[in-house]
């Protein structure tokens, strides 16, 4: 169902908080020469990232009952997600949106959508191995692409092993 005005008004501060809170995290990141990759391409509207968004839980939120309690709540009262399985290997709840319509891949509520939403899917440029669904456009190259394949080919790597390796590492645009 569309977001009415009290919902967004809600979404909108929170927001601007999970924002200003993201950028704090990602500005000591970059201390550290993070992400390691690039994006690339772009969106080709195939709406599997709203099929069922996933959302990884630092180890607070995950173990302790009511915090988890609060944190499904708010997905559920305010983002509109329900709840629909639980990954615990990797801290991860999976939802059903029900601001999508799979007949139209378009969110009803695109532009109160939440910060999670808008930030995918850069923040897989973070992860160790960035993982796309198979029908997305988009893509990671790794920021050192250049000097590791120079010295994969100093190495004297053969050319089939180097192009296994590209896909691999995320040395090429896919
Ligand atoms: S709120 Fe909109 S953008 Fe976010 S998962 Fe749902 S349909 Fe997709
Ligand atoms: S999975 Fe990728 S291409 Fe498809 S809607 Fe999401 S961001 Fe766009």
């Amino acid at each position: 169902m569309r977001d009415g005005p009290a919902r967004r008004l809600v979404k909108r501060v929170t927001r601007l908080v999970n924002s200003f809170e993201l950028g704090v995290r990602r500005a000591f990141l970059a201390r550290r020469g993070q992400p390691r990759y690039r994006l690339t391409g772009t969106c080709n509207g195939c709406g599997q990232c709203c099929e069922q968004p996933g959302i990884q839980v630092e180890r607070f939120t995950w173990h302790v009952k009511s915090a988890r309690a609060l944190f499904l709540w708010w997905q559920r009262v305010v983002n509109g997600f329900e709840l629909v399985s639980v990954e615990p290997k990797w801290r991860l709840f999976s939802f059903r949106c029900t601001h999508y319509d799979p007949a139209t891949k378009q969110c009803d509520s695109y532009d109160s959508r939440p910060h999670f939403c808008r930030d995918y899917p850069v923040n897989l440029t973070f992860d160790a191995l960035p993982d796309f669904f198979p029908e997305c456009s988009h893509g990671a190259v790794d920021r050192k692409a250049a000097e590791l394949v120079k010295a994969l080919e100093d190495a004297g790597v053969p050319a089939e092993k180097m192009e296994e390796l590209r896909k691999k590492l995320y040395l090429k645009d896919p």
